[in-house]
């Protein structure tokens, strides 16, 4: 799982804000049964100069005081959860507060990270996505074959397989998928699919529109402001577990940004990462768009998934009008 040094210092400020507020929260308790429970403060003040006493007699070679210590803070406590239950109080009311009693709200147990820190890198992995709310609605649960038939139907479920084998050998089988065909057959929704599945296990998913990536690559690279101040793509293109870029042969592209993707692409699989590309181009138009060459070498290690059939969108569109 891939965060960002940024990321993963946000979360752990996340947990200090949680301990804060907490030990208020404590803090509020602790001063609302002081001013109203008659002899709780005293007996608080007793259970410290106690241990403080014993202390002192420990030190000074009373080996006894130990256990008549024990019994005299439990006798305290004692009091103390007497008069609390008394005032109407639940017994663990003055307990330190946890949203993680786990790993009381550090992020990690014995150095290992904790459930809830994991939960927290998940979120944080769906925001920085960009597709978060797209895979809400688009993912395996809501698959219909609905809009297929003959031939459509046998690519569609060629692609699922290929998707589900995808996750199957993700991320040690490096796996890389190529999903093309005309508008509107599921090429974006199979992305969603497999995003949401690896999203849900923790990996960084990050989505770019080809136009969009290409937009920042050539920002990134023309600009003439300080790099450090940029938003700098290539962190999450080469760091980031599984890239999607979708509508690829879309983007008005110039040689040298073109060449900055590929780039991407080669590093990715070099550093053994998965990617994921859509296109509304035909191959053939892709390879002249990009040069067969180029092109080729590129993809060769992807899995190439063609999909037919009428504008799935357009069709979930029109029997929604016509429920209307
Ligand atoms: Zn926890």
């Amino acid at each position: 799982m891939a965060l960002s040094n940024l990321q993963y210092n946000t979360i752990l400020r996340e947990y200090d804000e949680t301990r804060d507020r907490n030990r208020r929260i404590l803090e509020k308790r602790r001063a609302a049964i002081y001013s109203e429970l008659d002899g709780y403060k005293a007996l608080d003040e007793a259970v410290a100069s106690t241990s403080m006493e014993y202390g002192r007699k420990l030190m000074g070679g009373d080996s006894g005081a130990l256990s008549d210590l024990h019994f005299a803070l439990a006798t305290l406590k004692d009091s103390k959860l007497q008069l609390l239950k008394a005032g109407g109080y639940p017994e663990d009311y003055l307990a330190p507060v946890y949203d993680c009693p786990d790993c009381q709200d550090t992020g990690y147990i014995d150095g290992r990270k904790c459930h809830c820190f994991k939960q927290r890198m998940i979120t944080m992995l769906y925001e920085q996505s960009g597709i978060k709310d797209y895979i809400e609605e688009n993912n395996f649960d809501t698959l219909s074959e609905e809009f297929y038939e003959g031939q459509d139907l046998e690519n569609f479920r060629a692609a699922v397989s290929s998707c589900h084998e995808f996750i199957n050998n993700f991320p040690e089988g490096a796996p890389n998928l190529f999903l093309y065909g005309t508008v509107g057959t599921g090429k974006s929704f199979l992305s969603g699919c497999v995003a949401k599945e690896l999203m849900d296990k923790g990996y960084s998913v990050v989505y770019f529109s080809a136009i969009q990536l290409f937009d920042l690559l050539s920002n990134f690279a023309y600009s003439k402001k300080d790099k450090d101040s940029l938003y700098n793509p290539y962190e999450d293109l080469y760091n980031c577990d599984l890239v999607i870029i979708d509508d690829l042969g879309t983007e008005i592209a110039n040689n040298f940004v073109t060449s900055k993707l590929f780039q991407c692409l080669n590093e990715r699989m070099l550093r053994g990462k998965s990617t994921i590309i859509s296109s509304n181009l035909a191959l053939e138009e892709l390879k002249e768009f990009y040069s067969d060459r180029i092109f080729s070498r590129i993809t060769a290690k992807f899995t190439f998934r063609k999909l037919t059939g009428p504008d799935v969108r357009l069709l979930i569109k029109r029997k929604l009008n016509t429920r209307k």
